[in-house]
């Protein structure tokens, strides 16, 4: 996460008041080959922004957007097909909660 940073320092700057956005309220909300999006909170005046980044020949392009979104609406717009963590959180647990018996759980599918 640091690392994806160092070239794209200029992201770091809220679109709204220009302060420094806090690297931890910027959250990866979908991520594909060339293009990812994330998702940031001003801890200054509170806006958010969705950001789309994409690399190319020229090196990174990114494009801010502002958005009254919170990062769980945007997750469930933008990043449908992205499996979360909270959802791989919810698979295992739910494995647990059936005693971890695997054929037990197939055959009920
Ligand atoms: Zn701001």
């Amino acid at each position: 996460m640091e690392k994806m940073f160092n070239n794209t320092d200029f992201l770091v700057k809220c679109a709204v008041c220009n302060s420094s956005l806090d690297p931890g309220k910027i959250v990866v909300i979908d991520e594909k080959e060339k293009k990812t999006t994330l998702h940031s909170t001003c801890s200054k005046c509170n806006s958010a922004a969705i950001i789309f980044l994409s690399n190319n020949q020229n090196g990174v392009v990114s494009l801010g957007m502002a958005t009254d979104l919170d990062v769980e609406e945007a997750k469930e717009k933008i990043g449908k097909e992205a499996i979360s963590a909270d959802e791989i959180i919810d698979l295992h647990q739910f494995v647990l909660g059936e005693n971890a018996d695997i054929v037990k759980l197939v055959k009920n599918i």
